[in-house]
C-alpha cells in the first residue's frame, strides 16, 4: 500500500535496521528520538500538503500514470517547475524548517535527462533503469534523499590525489550482480528520514577519478550504512520537556553524516559507472534545480517577518515608522530570493530527455541572494526583537510558583498581551536566527548546493561581457576590431524569447 499520509509516512519508518549513531550512542529507534522527531515531523507535512492542497503539492505523472507526490515528479513542463517553487515557498511557512526532500527532486530530475544523455553516447541503459525506480518510488511514494557532497579532504586535491582514497565515494568492487562503494556523504539532509538514497559525485572529474564517476540508489536500511548525527544549536532543548524554549517545538531540520562501508548496490540500481566526463554535467544541472529550490527559504522568511510584526505589536510599537520600515526592507529581501527564483522557473527549457531544465543563470541569482539575504532580515528580526530575545529565563522558570509570578509581573509588553505568548515569539525569532532552524535558514542558505563562491563562477560564465561590451560600442558609435555582434547566449536568447515553450 503506498504511504498517504503524514501519519503513514512517520509508521513507515518504524522498524527499520538502521544504524544510527547520536551523542557516541547506538539510536534505538529514531522515529522514537525527541531530538530526531521533529525532523521527521517536517517531512510529515510534505505528505500531508499533498493531501489536502492536491494541486500544489501532487501531480499526474506520465512516468507511471498516477497521482504522485510533487516532490517524485519529473517536471514535464515550466508551469511544473513554477508549481515546485510555490509549495516550496508554502512548506517553508508551515514548518519554519528545511522539510529535507528539495534534494531528492532535484536528483531525479537532473539524472532523468544525464542518464538520457550518457545512454546516448554510450550505448548504455541507464535512463531505462532510472524511469523504473522511479516508477517504483512514485507507486510506494517514498522520501528519497539525495547525496552529493562528499568530505572532500584536501580541498586542492582531486578525488584519486587524495591521501585516503575513500574522502571521495567510489567503486571498489565490480561483479556481475552489481557494485560495491566506499567513502562517506557529508551534510545529509534528511537521509535518516528517507527511505532511498541516491549518491552521486560532487564535481567535475577527469580520467583518473573514474571510480568516482559513481550514481546509485540504495534503500536507507542498506547493509554496511551507518549515519552520524549532526548536532544542531540549541538541539537539545527538544530533550527538556516544555515547548516554549525550543521556539518550533514541531519542525526541525537534519543533517548526518553516511557512511558506507563496502556497500553493495545492484546493477538496477546502478545509473552511472565510470562515465566520468558526466559528472560536471550532473552537479551543474542539479545545482542548476537545486539553487532554484531555496525559494522555501522565503517561506521561513514569511515565517521571521510575521514573528517580527508580532513582537512590535506586542512590545506596543507596531506602528513606529523605523519598525514599519524595517519589515519593508525583510519584505523586498525576501520577494527578491522568491523573484529570480520563481523567474529561472519560468524561463525552463525542455532537456533532450524531455523534461525540463530552468534557466540556470537565475539560478545561481537566486541560491547567491539567499547566501546572503536572510541574514540580513535575520539582522533585523534581531533588531525588532530586542536584548530579551537572548536573555530571556528558561520555561521551568515561568512555569516556577517563586519565580513565574516575578517573570509575569516585569516581562509584560503592552496591556493584554499574555507574557507567556512573548515569549513564544521571542523564542521563534532566536530559533531560526541562533537557534536550531538557524541552520536551515542561515548556514544551509549560504553552503547548500553550494558555496557563494560556486554561484559566482556560474554567473561569470554567463554574463557575456563581450556581448555586452559591443552594446555598448554600437551606441557610443566605437569602431574597433572586435566582432560586431558576438552571439547571445542561452541566457539572453532565452530572456528575449517571449514564450517560455520551446
Ligand atoms: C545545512 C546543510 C545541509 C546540506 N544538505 C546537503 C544535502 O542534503 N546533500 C548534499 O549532498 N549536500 C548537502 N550540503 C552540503 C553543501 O552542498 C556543502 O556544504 C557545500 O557544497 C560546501 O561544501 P563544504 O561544506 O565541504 O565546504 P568547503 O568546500 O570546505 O568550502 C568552504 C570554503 O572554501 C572554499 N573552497 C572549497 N574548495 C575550494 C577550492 N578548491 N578552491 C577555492 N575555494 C574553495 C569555498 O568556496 C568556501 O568558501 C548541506 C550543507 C549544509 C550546511
Amino acid at each position: 500500500m503506498p504511504i498517504k499520509t503524514g501519519a503513514e509516512y512517520i509508521q513507515s519508518l518504524k522498524g527499520r535496521k538502521m544504524k544510527v549513531y547520536l551523542f557516541g550512542e547506538l539510536v534505538p529507534e529514531p522515529v522514537d528520538h525527541p531530538m530526531i522527531r521533529p525532523s521527521i515531523n517536517a517531512v510529515a507535512e510534505t505528505y500531508d500538503l499533498a493531501a489536502s492542497e492536491s494541486e500544489l503539492a501532487s501531480v499526474k505523472s506520465s512516468i507511471s500514470g498516477l497521482q504522485v507526490n510533487r516532490f517524485l515528479h519529473i517536471a514535464e513542463s515550466a508551469e511544473d517547475l513554477v508549481n515546485q517553487n510555490k509549495m516550496q515557498r508554502k512548506l517553508g511557512q508551515l514548518t519554519g524548517t528545511c522539510f529535507q526532500r528539495c534534494v531528492g527532486m532535484d536528483a531525479l530530475n537532473s539524472l532523468y535527462s544525464v542518464t538520457y544523455e550518457i545512454d546516448e553516447k554510450h550505448k548504455t541503459g541507464y535512463h531505462k533503469r532510472l524511469v523504473e525506480f522511479i516508477k517504483m518510488i512514485q507507486t510506494e511514494n517514498f522520501v528519497i534523499g539525495g547525496a552529493m557532497t562528499d568530505p572532500k579532504g584536501d580541498r586542492s586535491k582531486a578525488p584519486h590525489e587524495q591521501e585516503d582514497p575513500d574522502v571521495f565515494l567510489r567503486v571498489v568492487e565490480k561483479n556481475d550482480k552489481g557494485i560495491v562503494v566506499r567513502g562517506a556523504k557529508a551534510h545529509q539532509t534528511g537521509c535518516i528520514n528517507s527511505h532511498w538514497i541516491i549518491f552521486m559525485p560532487t564535481m567535475r572529474l577527469q580520467e583518473n577519478d573514474v571510480d568516482y564517476a559513481v550514481v546509485g540508489a540504495v534503500p536507507a536500511d542498506a547493509p554496511g550504512i551507518t549515519y552520524i548525527y549532526g548536532r544542531q544549536s540549541c538541539d537539545t532543548r527538544s530533550m527538556e520537556g516544555g515547548d516554549l524554549d525550543a521556539g518550533n517545538s514541531k519542525f526541525a531540520g537534519q543533517e548526518a553524516m553516511i557512511i558506507f562501508d563496502n556497500v553493495f548496490v545492484p546493477w538496477e540500481y546502478v545509473f552511472m559507472n565510470g562515465e566520468y566526463e558526466f559528472a560536471s554535467m550532473l552537479v551543474e544541472r542539479f545545482t542548476c534545480y537545486h539553487r532554484r529550490s531555496y525559494v522555501c527559504k522565503t517561506g521561513l522568511g514569511d515565517v521571521l517577518i510575521g514573528a517580527s510584526a508580532a513582537i512590535s505589536d506586542y512590545n506596543g510599537i507596531p506602528n513606529v515608522s523605523h519598525i514599519r520600515d524595517k519589515l519593508v526592507e525583510m519584505t523586498h529581501l525576501n520577494e527578491t530570493i522568491y523573484a529570480a527564483g520563481i523567474a529561472s522557473s519560468y524561463q525552463a527549457h525542455r532537456t533532450k530527455s524531455g523534461n525540463w531544465l530552468n534557466d540556470d543563470m537565475l539560478a545561481n541569482v537566486c541560491k547567491h541572494n539567499v547566501t546572503r539575504f536572510p541574514y540580513e532580515i535575520g539582522r533585523l528580526a534581531q533588531d525588532i526583537a530586542g536584548g530579551l530575545m537572548v536573555t530571556l529565563p528558561s520555561e521551568k522558570d515561568l512555569r516556577n510558583p517563586e519565580t513565574g509570578p516575578i517573570l509575569r509581573k516585569y516581562l509584560r509588553g503592552r496591556k493584554g498581551v499574555d507574557v507567556e505568548d512573548r515569549m513564544r515569539i521571542l523564542r521563534l525569532i532566536e530559533n531560526m536566527t541562533l537557534g536550531r532552524n538557524a541552520v536551515g535558514y542561515l548556514t544551509e542558505s549560504m553552503h547548500g548546493a553550494g558555496s557563494p563562491q560556486a554561484q559566482r563562477i556560474q554567473i561569470a560564465r554567463q554574463m557575456q561581457l563581450e556581448y555586452k561590451k559591443q552594446l555598448a560600442k554600437n551606441l557610443a558609435n566605437v569602431k574597433d576590431d572586435t566582432p560586431s555582434s558576438p552571439e547571445m547566449s542561452d541566457y539572453f536568447q532565452r530572456v528575449f524569447k517571449t514564450s517560455s515553450k520551446n
